[in-house]
């Protein structure tokens, strides 16, 4: 009997190893070209309905993504891509997303116009016809739009900018391969030519910041960091309610959805155009200015302002939505559940629960005394609990430390919830 179960286990360990030898070995070269496809879309609509349309398709330099895990998300996030080999159906690479035309959704003006807003995808360039499919989940994470379209890699109309080079680069962090590290670009707002100094300085700090914090801190050696050049015409960055406009890169500005500190920019293809023939995979735009704010979405930017003195937080609380698709821990005393999360339904963030399917998140991290919910009077008691109060909403919604990088700016740094789910982030993409 004891034989008979390890022979059996034998031989599903030699079958995985064979089935994952065979993915790994051929799956990336069987189905794609070492080049980036770009894809650019339009999300368009209004609180009650919404649309995507194909903006143009770009193939652009080398590939810097991961060429494993290909049919894996990283994360549920707020919309999915999938590509999938025309001939056969299958499945040949999925990646997440959030977008800030969802987060606008929510806003009082989407009641009353509809309104358009740019969105950037690199995926692997195909070798053979693929469907693209593109959804928007809302937040009981069902589709509310969905968009298909082919890819023929032989459509002379796919613009080739593999050879612009239209902005100079330098690394500030080279751990290895564009292929086998994860590549983040920081590019400027609002430093003009003669403040290219003042940016790298900026940019080192960003570096200095991010690599100071674990999971990044024991992981370094597995980033790529280029600092890009594309300087903006004018110094410093546009604060609407001031009444101040300026002529920068990427049009980025303060008042985002009339919240002050919410900076944001909708010009994201220019962004991706200013970075064509460099290897990147996540953008980190820093805003010349003191005024305190930013604004960071899973795998589309983090964008901070940054000569405040709370840059350096700000900055790795971005980055932690941006890259880690990590929520909001932190909570206003008298909201209860706004419409950004749903009670029902147990959020795609690893870092925050509605308990209803609590197994999923860190249950595994508590020990067997921790109470759920854990209650606040006992936040020094457990350093991973269950506490109420989290993405904005004082009920309902729960976080697993009393303080994080994500809850407030004078955390000494990420809580143990937020280090895993990163961790986990980073292996996913560098580890077969
Ligand atoms: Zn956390």
């Amino acid at each position: 009997m004891r034989k008979g179960k390890h022979y059996l286990r034998s031989v599903f360990i030699a079958v995985l190893l064979i089935c994952g030898w065979s993915i790994q070995a051929q799956e990336y070269g069987q189905y794609f070209a070492d080049k980036t496809l770009r894809l650019d879309y339009i999300f368009s609509g209004d609180a009650t309905k919404q649309t995507i349309a194909l903006d143009e398709l770009t193939e652009t330099g080398d590939w810097a993504g991961r060429r494993h895990h290909l049919s894996e998300l990283p994360l549920k996030g707020n919309g999915q891509i999938t590509v999938r080999d025309s001939k056969t159906g299958a499945i040949i690479y999925r990646t997440s997303f959030s977008s800030l035309f969802q987060e606008w959704m929510q806003t009082n003006e989407a009641k009353k116009v509809s309104r358009s807003f740019q969105n950037s995808f690199l995926v692997p360039f195909p070798l053979k016809e693929a469907e693209v499919d593109i959804t928007l989940l809302d937040n009981r994470q069902q589709v509310v739009a969905e968009l298909k379209h082919t890819v023929d890699p032989a459509d002379i109309l796919i613009r080739k900018t593999n050879r612009f080079k239209v902005s100079s680069y330098n690394y500030l962090l080279k751990s290895g391969s564009p292929q086998d590290c994860i590549d983040v670009a920081i590019l400027g707002e609002g430093y003009t030519d003669e403040e290219s100094n003042l940016l790298e300085r900026d940019a080192q700090l960003a570096v200095e910041n991010l690599f100071a914090h674990e999971p990044f801190k024991s992981l370094k050696n597995r980033f790529n960091v280029v600092l890009v050049n594309a300087p903006s015409k004018e110094s410093g960055i546009s604060t609407p309610r001031l009444n101040e406009w300026k002529d920068t890169q990427f049009n980025s500005h303060f008042d985002t959805f009339y919240s002050q500190r919410y900076l944001t920019t909708n010009q994201t293809k220019k962004i991706h155009e200013v970075l064509a023939g460099i290897p990147y995979e996540h953008i980190i735009v820093l805003a010349n200015s003191t005024v305190y704010g930013g604004g960071g979405i899973y795998n589309a930017f983090t964008l901070t302002s940054s000569h405040h003195s709370f840059f350096g937080p700000v900055v790795v609380h971005e980055f932690g939505h941006s890259f880690g698709g990590l929520a909001d821990e932190y909570f206003y005393e008298n909201d209860t559940m706004t419409d950004t999360y749903d009670p029902k339904t147990e959020p795609w963030e690893q870092n925050v629960t509605t308990l209803v399917d609590f197994s999923k998140k860190w249950e595994d991290m508590l020990t067997k005394s921790t109470p759920v919910p854990t209650p606040a009077s006992m936040q020094k008691d457990y350093k991973v609990g269950v506490f109420e109060g989290a993405a904005y909403s004082a009920k309902g919604i729960y976080r697993g430390s009393a303080d994080c990088r994500m809850k407030t700016n004078t955390a000494p740094g990420f809580c143990p919830v937020c280090q895993r789910a990163l961790d986990r982030l980073i292996r996913f993409y560098t580890e077969k």
